[in-house]
């Protein structure tokens, strides 16, 4: 009989099987991957006990031998020697063209404008935004690979809220490539306030703050059973701990009556000071004392720099920076038409927030104290690690439903260049919507559909995501036709549209994978525009419409005098021909659409008496033939 094996204490594996899942925090700045163990998240720690994963990969050219680039500490350790081939805030180009890019100019490497997404030169040649991220997923997953001795099932990977499709896709198929199953994409405010358990707190409002290395997000979240749905948006692309960073440099160089020599300072050396303006300004947090100062000395090409700042002059050189976070804060509650009294509770994340100065700055302007006991630089790839281990299903009891929503609409374009909105803005997702569209023209056998995302009614005004066209319809009056035409988005708000004729089955679709990004201030006018276009879309879309109808009626008229034109006298169709040609005129030069309908109106008056005989001719074919007694 074979013995029955026991394990060492706390060695056993589990009973039922656990599932290594992951939360991913993938950051501009670092990176983390946190699990699930012995029922509490906590981050991965790498082989020398550190959390974060500074997101930087340095390339090397394939002369020096190996395997070609350094991920992590080891490549931000060589940036101030190798800036141009150290990438790092990566996640900015992550599904954006160059030129959507805010300050692209300013990044250490060179970016090229290529189709689809912009990449990076480095010595080991073009390295693409998708490519780069891999590098750093890779190492996550083999951290925790290490961490647990099997096999990773699959990681949440967190995005911040107002990322869009390409943007979501791009970092996909970064997970993708660095061999990862990727459970869901969530977003990140999301996940910090389910770190904070908030999932489970009293329904209500809650602001999420995070301020990290390179942007500044804020979101509002509504809990209402169980359900957290992202309700308002909004930040700044462009501000982060860098700017701190900065403007302390700034400040030092100008006590030194330096502060020109900065603009021409070597990429060496600036990169020297920004470390050394990070390190200063990260040791600044930990002073008590408004008048006590930190010190440190910088070797550089051209001799030496000196810093010395204390916490007051800190605080007086970053305010306008903080000021600038509420600012956006003001104008988020604002979109979701919100005042701060409702907010029930604000959550900080980032590194940045540990800052005593934004602290105090949101505890003001909230009136009530943040929440900080989780680190805020480890609280996003937290909560995405309680998430995973639930969708792993290494936890039966969790109930925990999440709810995205997307940020605009998306319809497709119909007659006279108008939008269908299908999937209305802030429907939660995943979702599927369909609805049934017709054809214009008579024995029309194909269909363009162009799928596009926004507010207005005109589709001139949205942004086109889309074209596809569905084919081999069998030819049938207008409007006989029924195509439903279906929108799914899945749980990563990734959309796929597909078209399908109701008769025969034919069927096309697409996965719509914009070819590039949308920024954060691209969506906010978009939305801004609605607002304020309202009242001139309506019109415009009711013009839209009578020309349609217009349109509609003069073809249909041509169709039935082809058919049936020798029922009428030449006056008859004359008068017709003449009613036809005024209605035309009207519907393409009148803007008013009362006029247009009335004209149309004319013309459908004016072929009462023919339809009657198209009628008549109609029953008496039916009835040739035929006797009485058999009808
Ligand atoms: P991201 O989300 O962009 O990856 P993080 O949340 O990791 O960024 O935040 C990185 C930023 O936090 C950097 O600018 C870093 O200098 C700053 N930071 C980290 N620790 C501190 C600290 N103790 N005091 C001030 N800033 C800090
Ligand atoms: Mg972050």
């Amino acid at each position: 009989m074979a013995l029955l094996q026991i394990s060492e204490p706390g060695q056993s594996p589990d009973p039922h099987q656990r599932r290594v899942a992951v939360g991913i925090d993938l950051g501009t700045t670092h990176s983390l991957v946190a699990a699930v163990r012995n029922g509490v998240a906590e981050c991965l720690p790498d082989d020398q006990g550190r959390h974060l994963l500074p997101s930087a990969v340095r390339y090397l050219s394939s002369s020096s031998g190996g395997a070609g680039r350094v991920i992590g500490f080891d490549a931000l350790a060589a940036q101030v020697q190798d800036p141009a081939n150290t990438l790092v805030s990566i996640k900015r180009l992550m599904g954006r063209q160059r030129a959507d890019v805010v300050q692209v100019d300013q990044l250490p490497y060179t970016v090229l404008d290529r189709p689809g997404m912009a990449t990076v030169q480095t010595v080991a040649g073009e390295k693409t935004p998708v490519e780069v991220s891999a590098e750093i997923l890779a190492t996550l997953r083999f951290r925790a690979e290490d961490t647990f001795d099997d096999e990773l099932f699959g990681a949440v990977i967190t995005v911040p809220a107002y990322f869009d499709d390409a943007q979501r896709q791009a970092t996909k198929d970064a997970a993708q490539l660095a061999g990862i199953n990727v459970l869901r994409l969530i977003n990140e405010p999301t996940a910090a306030a389910i770190a904070y358990g908030l999932d489970n707190a009293s329904e209500g409002t809650y602001a999420v703050y995070d301020l990290g290395g390179g942007t500044f997000d804020i979101s509002i979240l509504k809990l209402s059973q169980g359900v957290f749905e992202v309700v308002a948006t909004g930040g700044d692309s462009a501000l982060g701990g860098d700017d701190y960073d900065r403007a302390l440099l700034q400040w030092v160089m100008a006590q030194q009556g330096r502060a020109a020599w900065l603009d021409t300072a070597s990429p060496t050396d600036r990169a020297a000071l920004q470390q050394a303006a990070k390190r200063v300004k990260e040791r600044l947090s930990d002073v008590k004392d408004d008048s006590e100062s930190v010190a440190e000395n910088v070797i550089l090409s051209s001799g030496e720099a000196c810093f010395d700042i204390n916490k007051r002059d800190f605080a007086q050189a970053t305010q306008p920076l903080t000021a600038r976070t509420l600012t956006a804060v003001r104008k988020a509650l604002r979109d979701a038409k919100l005042g701060k009294d409702v907010i029930q509770g604000v959550v900080l994340v980032g590194g940045s927030t540990r800052m005593p100065v934004v602290r105090e700055a949101v505890a003001e302007f909230f009136g009530q104290t943040p929440l900080t006991n989780l680190n805020p630089d480890e609280v996003v790839a937290l909560g995405a690690a309680i998430q995973a281990n639930q969708l792993a299903g290494n936890n039966p009891d969790g109930d925990l439903l999440l709810l995205d929503v997307i940020p605009l609409s998306l319809g497709i374009e119909t007659m006279g260049g108008l939008v269908e909105r299908i999937v209305p803005r802030n429907s939660t997702i995943p979702t599927a919507l369909a609805q049934d569209f017709t054809t214009y023209k008579d024995g029309q056998t194909a269909l363009a559909l162009h799928v596009v995302q926004g507010e207005r009614d005109l589709v001139a005004d949205c942004r086109s995501l889309a074209r596809f066209e569905l084919r081999g319809i069998p030819p049938m009056a207008a409007g006989a036709a029924r195509i439903r035409v279906t929108f799914t988005i899945d749980a990563d708000g990734l959309l796929s549209v597909a078209a399908k004729e109701q008769g025969t089955g034919i069927e096309a679709r697409i996965d719509v994978k914009p070819s590039y990004g949308l920024s954060d201030e691209q969506i906010a006018t978009m939305l801004q525009e609605s607002f304020t276009t309202a009242q001139a879309d309506m019109q415009a879309r009711a013009l839209v419409e009578a020309r349609v109808d217009a349109d509609r009626m003069v073809e249909a008229t041509l169709s039935a005098l082809k058919a049936d034109g020798d029922l009428l006298g030449e006056q008859e169709r004359a008068d017709m021909e003449a009613l036809m040609a005024a209605l035309r005129h009207t519907a393409s030069t009148s803007t008013d659409a009362a006029e247009v309908e009335a004209a149309t109106q004319v013309l459908a008056k004016g072929t009462e008496s023919f339809a009657a005989m198209r009628m008549n001719r109609g029953i008496a074919r039916a009835l040739s033939g035929k006797h009485i007694e058999t009808m």
